[in-house]
């Protein structure tokens, strides 16, 4: 019989039970409504497409545990533990639903209790109650022994972590002293049998193993119940938030920046606001996320700004904005309910930029995703940097001065390097070879588009030419705009110049739509990124190839031959805008392949792992913060681990940087970067 069926001091069994579930669901709907309306003050975006694809995004993602276990690594294999804890934690949820819910509160023990189906589900449980306990005793060690560096050694982490082996010990206690007082000998439940075993051989008394056997179950429900109140005030939030982030995860693009409508340059000053100056000016989305986090510190171990010194920190980012909005929420409900001078005035205190978060952090930010590629949760660190960008230069004015000369080249000569001389290599590379470019008029399927870095940067316009014989070779029917071409605007967004970038996106997919092109073919994963997934947003949808697809395809298709064997160590550094944004990662490695002789040795960090080369989100055109490691620099060791005799890359940007960093290391004679493309065209020149 259930301990709720007896009365204690004249009260019945089922009030205590329920009156503890009010004040416990009480105390957690309070906390959950409290952050559902804070959530709510962020701006309207609608994630509520495609619902059947969310759910199934969502129970593939959370019942199989892909979203930790992606994340193992032979060095780090706390996603396996976490995976282990959430399975046997769910099985342990479902029992205290059936045996302490339906059993005990709603006076179902006759058909639960002493049943064989108890028996099997409750030796289920021991055996996970002893992998739970193993796989704290591990976490314990790591978070307060070892230390591990993306692990906090927090009080609350070290709460939750008592509280949930309490949960199991009082398990098989519980389990140990019913069978115990109710004279059941078996062997199953493992753990629960031989306890009960022991413990009719000590001599305790029928009602001292009565009377503990019942304040171990009130014990068991009691913490149960804590466990409730307790998890919406904790970081532990996550556990429930971050199931509900799996279902608003992106399903297209991995970083989904909103445009700013037009009209907002027309609106009154003060009206409305540009970019996220304040916690309301993030979505409700990026809301949600502050939520979801766990503060495994995975993004924070994997960031190229902070592994380089810089003061950014992908956790602490998100950790801040979680504790700034908990700080001035209440005062932004207040002001809502009761709009008054005084209370506007009291919530404006401690701004969000140079507070929560320091203009140097959001600078220091190449946006390579890796943050996101690691997150357990879907958390979407990027846009909500983008923002604050876009706040710190459309409407504060602010951003680093070697930036401010890109933005500046970019409205003055539609491109963001600066130089005349660099201007004319634009003309000079077409009049090389016969390339047809565009004039009015003509018209187009297959347009090369070229790239600013492609077409202005000398080392860039050798991999150009080398793309154009190939695609001649090939005899790929293509044109060029030449001078008519301008930047796809990528610079300009991700520094938060979102005006010049859609500018730019208009204009081009007017040009594009005026020569009748279809397909569109480049070198550069940043214009390919940008024409691919934020085009179509502007009525630019075109059919977007990255130069390591198409030659990929023209390869396997036998139409392009690579005879002449390259006989060199090579290794591959996966541009961020090719692997993690867009999942380009065998079709390179494929090219590689098809090259006779050509030896391959991947670096440690690489494909999903790759390591930034320093130069996307801006940074190529900002300084890093002074003091600090060079991006490119980090990288370099990486590929110097390897013993390589040339790294090779399949963007623009990743191959300067490199250059930059052989030349700043004196390495030029035993290291070269190449782009792939070059690599093809040695492959193919001689047979
Ligand atoms: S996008 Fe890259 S640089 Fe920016 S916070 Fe994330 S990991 Fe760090
Ligand atoms: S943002 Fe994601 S990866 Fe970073 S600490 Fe939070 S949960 Fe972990």
């Amino acid at each position: 019989m259930s301990p709720v069926s007896e009365t204690y001091w004249g009260i019945p069994g089922y009030v205590i039970f329920w009156v503890l579930f009010a004040i416990a669901f009480g105390l957690f709907a309070q906390r959950f409504y409290f952050l559902f309306r804070l959530m709510l003050l962020g701006r309207k975006e609608n994630r509520f497409d495609q619902i059947g694809e969310r759910i199934k995004a969502m129970l593939v993602e959370v019942i199989p545990q892909w979203c930790t276990l992606k994340t193992v690594t032979r060095k780090d294999l706390a996603g396996l533990g976490h995976a282990l804890l959430f399975w046997c934690f769910s099985l342990f949820f479902i029992s205290y639903i059936i045996f302490i819910g339906l059993a005990g509160g709603f006076g179902l023990s006759t058909y639960i209790e002493q049943t064989p189906f108890e028996t099997v589900y409750f030796s289920i449980l021991d055996f996970a109650a002893v992998l739970v306990t193993l796989t704290l005793i591990v976490a314990a060690i790591r978070r307060y022994i070892l230390r591990v560096p993306r692990l906090e050694p927090s009080v609350e982490a070290g709460i939750i972590l008592m509280m949930v082996f309490s949960l199991m010990a009082l398990h098989v206690l519980g389990v140990g002293f019913d069978h115990a007082s109710r004279g059941v000998h078996g062997s199953w439940p493992p753990l629960g049998a031989a306890l009960a075993n022991y413990l009719s051989k000590t001599g305790l008394s029928q009602t001292t193993l009565e009377t503990v056997s019942r304040g171990l179950w009130w014990l068991h429900y009691l913490v149960i119940l804590s466990f409730m109140v307790y998890i919406p005030r904790s970081k532990h939030l996550h556990i429930l938030a971050s199931l509900v982030n799996a279902f608003f995860k992106p399903l297209g693009p991995k970083v989904v920046l909103e445009p700013i409508p037009l009209e907002a340059l027309e609106a009154p000053e003060g009206s409305v606001t540009l970019g996220a100056s304040k916690i309301e000016d993030l979505t409700w989305k990026d809301l949600l996320d502050l939520y979801a986090c766990a503060v495994c510190g995975r993004c924070h171990v994997n960031c190229p700004a902070q592994l380089t010194g810089k003061t950014l920190s992908p956790r602490e980012l998100i950790h801040n904005l979680k504790e700034y909005l908990l700080d001035v929420g209440p005062g932004l409900l207040a002001s809502k309910a009761k709009p008054s001078a005084e209370s506007q005035a009291e919530i404006t205190v401690k701004s969000m930029i140079g507070g929560a978060i320091t203009e140097d952090e959001i600078w220091a930010c190449t946006t390579c995703g890796a943050c996101q590629e690691v997150c357990p949760v879907n958390i979407e660190h990027i846009r909500k940097i983008i923002e604050l960008r876009r706040n710190l230069v459309l409407e504060q004015s602010k951003m680093p001065e070697s930036g401010q000369l890109m933005l500046r080249n970019m409205q003055q000569r539609g491109h963001p390097w600066a130089g005349v001389q660099s201007m004319r290599l634009r003309g000079d590379w077409t009049s090389e070879l016969d390339v047809k470019i565009l004039a009015e008029g003509d018209t187009i399927h297959t347009l090369f588009w070229v790239g600013c870095t492609g077409a202005l940067v000398e080392r860039n316009v050798k991999a150009t030419l080398a793309m154009a014989r190939i695609l001649k070779a090939a005899r790929v029917d293509f044109g060029v705009l030449g001078d008519a071409e301008t930047c796809c605007g990528d610079p300009a967004r991700r520094t938060g110049y979102e005006f010049q970038f859609q500018m730019m996106a208009e204009q081009n997919i007017e040009m594009f739509k005026s020569f009748g092109i279809k397909e569109i073919i480049t070198t550069c994963p940043h214009c390919y990124n940008t024409m691919k997934h934020e085009y179509p947003r502007y009525g630019g949808d075109f059919k977007v190839i990255h130069y390591t697809e198409f030659l990929n395809d023209l390869i396997k298709k036998s139409k392009l031959k690579l005879p002449h064997p390259l006989n060199a160590s090579l290794t591959y550094h996966d541009a961020c805008y090719l692997g993690r944004y867009n999942d380009i990662y065998n079709e390179p490695r494929q090219i590689l392949k098809a090259i006779p002789q050509a030896r391959l040795v991947e670096m440690e960090r690489s494909k999903e792992m790759g390591f930034c080369c320093g130069g996307g989100g801006g940074l190529m055109w900002i300084e890093e913060q002074p003091g600090t490691t060079k991006i490119n620099q980090m990288r370099l060791e990486d590929v110097l681990k390897t013993k390589a005799e040339t790294v090779v890359t399949a963007c623009p940007y990743c191959l300067q940087m490199f250059e930059d960093a052989i030349d700043h290391k004196n390495l030029k004679d035993s290291l070269k970067a190449k782009d792939l493309i070059e690599l093809v065209e040695e492959a193919l020149k001689k047979s």
